[in-house]
């Protein structure tokens, strides 16, 4: 069993955890539960840290920005898996809850079930602006990809991180940046064009 550090804290953010797995053209998702962002003390250190949670943790506790929260972790164990610092969290509790009144962007407070995420489907969103102000918004998602570069050698793989929005497309926050371009055999390479995300958002309106 690895060793658990106790931490509390104030939420900064919680969104889908969420992890990519790429081969060329094609793109799959495993839906493991919410990361959340915390600003407060892990094992007697204060300092901002991140931790992965399963559904089930947020569909019982309704974490949400602003709730000061504690519990206990583990450090994940393969950070290439993970975009959270900690997992296998324990002894889960909210101290006090937050009230929340702003106007989005971003929308904070609880986040939807997975099923929601996945039926919302993504866009691809620019590094750039996920930091500076999508951060604490709940369709924001820094997904772990795991990418398979030769399907007839599925052992290598390559690691990268990439963010996208699950929100409104009228939200105007919005930068898509760089088209994403995917290794293959061989030294080819995919690159995923914009009709791939208007095809996994045609489905809803502009302000949906
Ligand atoms: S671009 Fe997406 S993630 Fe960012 S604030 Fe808007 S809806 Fe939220």
């Amino acid at each position: 069993m690895p060793e658990k550090y106790p931490w509390e804290g104030k939420v900064t953010s919680v969104q889908p955890r969420i992890r990519l797995h790429r081969s060329f053209d094609e793109a799959s998702h495993s839906y493991l539960g919410y990361v959340l962002q915390i600003e407060g003390t892990i094992n007697n250190e204060e300092r901002d840290f991140s931790v992965g949670i399963g559904k089930g943790a947020q569909a019982k506790h309704a974490f949400q920005v602003g709730d000061i929260v504690r519990g206990a972790c583990a450090p994940v164990e393969d950070p290439n898996k993970e975009t959270a610092e900690f997992y296998k969290v324990s002894g889960l509790k909210v101290m006090v809850r937050s009230q929340i009144s702003c106007e989005p962007p971003p929308w904070l407070g609880c986040p939807p079930d997975l099923e929601t995420y996945r039926s919302r489907g993504h866009r691809r969103l620019n590094t750039k602006t996920y930091s500076a102000r999508c951060g604490p918004c709940i369709w924001g998602c820094r997904m772990p990809v795991e990418m398979t570069i030769d399907h007839w050698n599925p052992e290598k793989v390559q690691y990268r991180t990439e963010t996208f929005c699950y929100g409104p497309k009228s939200c105007p926050s919005y930068r898509p940046g760089p088209t994403r371009k995917v290794p293959g055999r061989n030294g080819m390479v995919y690159e995923e064009e914009d009709w791939v995300d208007e095809d996994n958002t045609a489905h809803r309106g502009a302000d949906e």
